[in-house]
């Protein structure tokens, strides 16, 4: 019989012990693991020379510590943005992309195979739900690159859910995956290095509001009217942007940091001087920053990017309006580095079909 083994990272470290207690093995055990998971970076029960090598024997027959398969890896043209397609052990493929940009090594990870929210621009809206990830291989996504980035002498130094997925549709894992990167015993990466992008779920939010955590909050607003956000992203449909907007105020309120707004400029769609003035007004005495974007175009949505120039005069009207607002530079295009682009029509192994 084939007996599916434990994600070593779906385990707490409290877990982890009881995981350990029931193999008849003595607590500390779980921290010499722990460490050697998370300081180390080791990634197979062969590397854990801290224990005995009977029990090292012994975990290879249960545990997993490699959850995740790479199955291709596509580098940009300027090597500055790197993406891997990762198998899940139940066949389902998710993307996590690592970008470089002088000393910053930021991973933008999946919280979904899939996802239910249905963002018309997005590949990952376009291919559907298949599942939520565990906590497990969410953390997974940065220990593989923890490992990578070691080996080549540097370091992950910002983690942001912006891949596959909507992070507040999974909240429990997509929360304890942060706690378990964040564990001072552990991999200890700082919360303040976490942002979570949501495209507004408004009950997660106020939940993440009480929880007043570090972590860094963005939202995908894309518009600043109903009619054209509920057209582009249906979730604007149950949650319209005056509540998403007074949930987003009463995170500020509560917890004095400041939220970001992500907007992708679509061509002749929500890139118009105008529009950036209705936003300005939207989000007037807000303790906020507008991160624009030209569209990273995909084969089921027409809508084009915008050009250079019309990014840079929606941000001088919000500028001038006092709104900070700063215009992204699109990477890793060459590579379909937009979340989903690269797993849309790999869901199935035999559909895998790689263009680059
Ligand atoms: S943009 Fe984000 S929330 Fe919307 S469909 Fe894509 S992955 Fe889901």
């Amino acid at each position: 019989m084939n007996v599916r083994k434990t994600n070593i990272y779906d385990l707490d470290l409290d877990q982890l012990g009881v995981f350990l207690s029931d193999m008849q093995e003595p607590a500390y055990r779980a921290r010499q693991i722990w460490q050697g998971l998370y300081v180390h970076n080791w990634q197979a029960a062969n590397e854990f020379t801290n224990l005995p090598k009977d029990l090292r024997q012994r975990l290879d027959q249960t545990i997993d510590f490699q959850p995740l398969i790479p199955e291709e890896k596509l580098s940009s043209s300027d090597r500055q943005t790197e993406k891997i397609l990762f198998r899940l052990t139940d066949g389902k493929a998710i993307e996590t992309v690592l970008m470089a940009y002088e000393e910053r090594r930021t991973l933008c990870i999946s919280t979904q195979a899939g996802c239910a929210m249905g963002c018309v621009f997005c590949a990952t809206g376009q291919m559907g739900f298949r599942r939520h990830l565990t906590s497990g291989e969410i953390v997974a996504q940065v220990m593989y690159y923890a490992r990578q980035l070691k080996d080549r002498g540097e370091k992950v130094t910002n983690v942001v859910m912006m891949g596959m997925g909507e992070p507040f549709h999974n909240y429990d894992s997509t929360l304890a995956a942060i706690d378990r990167l964040n564990h001072k015993y552990g991999y200890n990466f700082g919360a303040r290095r976490f942002t979570i992008s949501t495209v507004g779920l408004v009950p997660m939010i106020e939940r993440f509001t009480k929880e007043k955590r570090q972590i860094n909050l963005a939202i995908s607003l894309h518009a600043a009217d109903d009619e054209l956000r509920s057209s582009m992203l249906p979730v604007n449909r149950k949650y319209p942007i005056d509540v998403l907007l007074k949930a987003c105020k009463a995170y500020v309120e509560t917890t004095g940091r400041r939220i970001t707004f992500e907007w992708a400029l679509i061509r002749d769609v929500n890139d118009s001087p105008e529009t950036a003035r209705k936003l300005a007004g939207r989000l007037s005495g807000l303790l906020c920053h507008v991160n624009v974007i030209p569209l990273n175009p995909t084969q089921k949505y027409p809508g084009q990017a915008t050009t250079r120039e019309r990014a840079e005069a929606f941000r001088g009207v919000l500028e001038k309006a006092g709104i900070p607002c700063t215009v992204r530079i699109r990477r890793g295009i060459d590579i379909q580095a937009g979340c989903g682009q690269l797993a849309e029509g790999t869901q199935n192994p035999s559909d895998i079909n790689f263009s680059k």
